[in-house]
């Protein structure tokens, strides 16, 4: 069970920053996966009225605040043109709407869950992360960060011509995915990430060009990639999806068009 001493609901991001310094402390997101945890919470810190919920176009990026949830980024006009429905495409099977409405970007992004379909999307975006203090940072380097107790404000995805594709693997609808995979195809390179192995996901970029057939692409990420066994899916069965994924996602995007 979940038990919490004293909230507080920050009035800047210098109170979070030095509440959440304190021994036990934790940052509220829409609590969806805190609440089932078994900890012993000695301040809950709401982000709500620091203005961190809401999606700004600013011309060349998107800045995405971290009390977003996920149902308004995928329900976002802008975000869905600009990178062709991806988003939406990744998180759709999260759940359920009711649940998508309360789980935000902050909680989602900052956990680094090894089965999350958030990472693996943002992650072929090119997405970054504002910290408070810290400042900004790749969401590839954030995944590899440990121990971090800064504020997570703000998620920044680029905005580039790009066609995408999103698979993903779930024995039943809306349970967690075995595997997922994105695949973003810029002028200049393709990226491949492959997300729940169930490990934060990874990212491979590739030149647009050249790389191969989309089979020998897939062949050469499912070698080189690390998977695990849990009770969703053995290591070689996340091997086997993964070469069939990357090969539909990158059919996909170059408008070869494989079904799933
Ligand atoms: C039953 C269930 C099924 C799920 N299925 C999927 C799935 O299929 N695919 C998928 O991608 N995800 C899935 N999720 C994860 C879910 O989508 C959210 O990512 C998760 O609940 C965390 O988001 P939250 O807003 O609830 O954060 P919380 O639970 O409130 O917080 C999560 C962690 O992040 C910290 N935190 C929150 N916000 C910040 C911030 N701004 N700065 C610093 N730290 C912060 C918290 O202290 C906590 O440690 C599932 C979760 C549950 C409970």
């Amino acid at each position: 069970m979940l038990t919490i001493d004293r909230y507080l609901r920050a009035s800047s991001l210098e109170e979070a920053y030095e509440a959440a310094q304190k021994k036990n402390s934790a940052v509220l997101g829409g609590m969806l996966w805190l609440r089932l945890s078994h900890r012993h919470v000695s301040t809950a810190i709401d982000l709500s009225a620091l203005g961190l919920c809401g999606v700004e176009d600013l011309g060349d990026r998107y800045r995405i605040g971290a009390y977003t949830t996920l149902r308004m980024l995928e329900t976002h006009e802008g975000l869905h043109r600009d990178f062709g429905g991806v988003i939406g495409d990744a998180l759709r099977d999260i759940v359920g709407v009711q649940f998508r409405n309360l789980a935000t970007v902050g909680g989602s992004v900052f956990g680094r869950f090894g089965f999350s379909d958030v990472v693996t999307v943002f992650l072929a975006l090119g997405a970054s992360v504002e910290l408070y203090p810290s400042g900004t940072v790749s969401l590839e380097t954030f995944c590899g960060m440990r121990g971090v107790k800064d504020i997570l404000t703000h998620v920044i995805l680029p905005k580039r011509q790009v066609r995408t594709a999103y698979r993903a693997m779930r024995n039943t609808a809306t349970d967690f995915p075995s595997l997922n995979v994105c695949a973003v195809l810029a002028e200049d390179a393709l990226t491949v990430t492959v997300g729940a192995r169930p490990l934060c996901a990874v990212a491979y970029r590739l030149p647009a060009a050249g790389a191969g057939t989309a089979e020998e692409i897939a062949e050469k990420i499912a070698k080189e990639t690390v998977f695990a066994s849990n009770s969703r899916a053995s290591e070689t069965y996340r091997r086997h999806l993964c070469r069939v994924l990357v090969a539909r996602a990158v059919d996909d995007v170059y408008g070869k068009g494989g079904e799933s």
